[in-house]
């Protein structure tokens, strides 16, 4: 990955077509959301030849609340040839429990790129743009209705397009996933200050990130710095937000930030879907956060929508080729099997460890923070050269997880 800077302000500029005798334009694929998903779903509809429209609500670029921790699997995640605006290569973890036990650990090799979002986002609308998708922003859906084989979308201005296929890509405060009849079993609150800090300090953040097991259960804290400006955030269960402002405050107060005032403080829901939950009904499709897919422990998305994003808009360009309802339903049944069979076995995975970290974060702190075994697994995890879902598999693991009670 290596640091490049799209220009700043500029816009993809693509004409709409012409929308004559009242009649709505009917695209092939409409996207609804431009975030990794979206962006994802748009480009690959637009590569297998489809008329793709992207529709944001916001103007891009757009704040998102992330850590922008690019990890392996959304690194390899990325459209080939794509480089994203990175903002820091990180080589160095400072792992700490609640504050105490503090370790440092280095690595060779990068382990974890971080992006901005806004800026990220921009970049891979771009690559879509690039591949001949059109592009809407500052523009919400407001409604969706499925009729006489295709899709109505109806615009926040009034206005109406209709799409042979929809990917549903707005995030986990969407429409989509209601329309879709997505359920989620797990709710997290997750919050953020973005925070400007003066440049010795942003020297120390400088290739290291902090990782503070929390003292909610299953909650966890992290530094993530983008050059002169500190993402310091926290996630835990939904339903104790008290709690979890509390502990974003006590680590920003910790780590000597409190005196530094946030240029952005920030809080938005993660959702992961319940295993059975659909991923489609009829002509629309949904992906990443839409879709409720998002890594259960760390809550890690960025990966679960590209990889989503780009199945969802090759699944959506198959639509929008055929006209039967059986057919239509026959690949919403392909795109579930194909996410059930890689999303959807990582996420089993991370659940089980989640349950295993909720109970035991002093034994998972350890056994990361100063295990030599426990640090290489990290390494390989999150440079994506194995899953949870792999390590789970090993005869060892197995052992470890019935000592532990899973
Ligand atoms: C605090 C926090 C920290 C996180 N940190 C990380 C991290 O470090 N690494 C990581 O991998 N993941 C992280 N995640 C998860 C990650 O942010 C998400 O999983 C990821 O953004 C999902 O991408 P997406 O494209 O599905 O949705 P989004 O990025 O949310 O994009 C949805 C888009 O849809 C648009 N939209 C919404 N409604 C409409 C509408 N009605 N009409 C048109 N457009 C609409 C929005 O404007 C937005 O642009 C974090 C999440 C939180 C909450």
């Amino acid at each position: 990955m290596t640091s490049s800077s799209p220009e700043a302000g500029s816009k993809p500029a693509v004409e709409l077509p012409e929308n004559t005798d009242n009649e709505p334009v009917t695209w092939d694929v409409v996207v609804i959301g431009a975030g990794p998903a979206g962006a994802s779903a748009a480009l690959a509809a637009a590569r297998a030849g489809r008329r793709v429209l992207v529709v944001d609500r916001a103007e891009l670029p757009r704040y998102k609340t992330c850590g922008g921790g690019i990890i392996g699997p959304a690194k390899g995640a990325l459209p080939p040839g794509f480089e994203p605006p990175v903002e820091d290569l990180v080589r160095e973890v400072e792992f700490t429990l609640r504050g105490r036990r503090r370790r440092v650990r280095s690595s060779r090799t990068t382990l974890i790129g971080l992006v901005d979002r806004a800026r990220f986002d921009e970049a891979l609308t771009r690559a879509a743009v690039d591949a001949g998708a059109a592009l809407c922003e500052g523009v919400a859906v407001s409604r969706i209705a499925e009729q006489d084989g295709g899709v109505t979308l109806t615009l926040g201005d009034g206005e109406v397009v209709r799409a042979l296929a929809v990917v549903g890509a707005d995030g986990s405060a969407g429409r989509t996933s209601a329309y879709v009849g997505v359920t989620f079993d797990q709710v997290d609150l997750g919050l953020e200050a973005e925070i400007p800090v003066p440049p010795e300090v942003a020297a120390h953040w400088r290739g290291r990130v902090l990782i503070d097991w929390g003292p909610l259960p299953g909650s966890y804290g992290w530094v993530f710095p983008k050059g002169d400006t500190l993402t310091v955030g926290v996630i835990c269960a939904r339903g104790q937000g008290e709690a979890t402002r509390a502990y974003l405050r006590d680590l920003i107060g910790r780590l000597g930030l409190a005196g530094f005032r946030p240029s952005i403080e920030s809080g938005h829901l993660t959702r992961c879907r319940k295993e059975s939950a659909p991923l489609s009904r009829g002509r629309v499709l949904v992906a990443g956060d839409a879709a409720g897919l998002l890594e259960p422990w760390t809550r890690e998305g960025i990966s679960y929508a590209l990889r989503s994003g780009r199945l969802a808009g090759e699944h959506a360009a198959r639509v929008a080729g055929v006209a039967g309802d059986g057919e239509v339903d026959k690949i919403g049944a392909d795109y579930h099997t194909d996410i059930d069979a890689t999303l959807g076995r990582e996420m089993r995975a991370g659940r089980i460890l989640l349950g295993v970290f909720e109970r035991h974060p002093a034994m998972l702190h350890s056994a990361v923070a100063n295990l030599p075994q426990g640090w290489r697994v990290f390494r390989k995890v999150v440079q994506g050269r194995t899953t949870f879902a792999d390590l789970l598999e090993r005869p060892a693991a197995r052992r470890v997880m019935e000592l532990t009670g899973k």
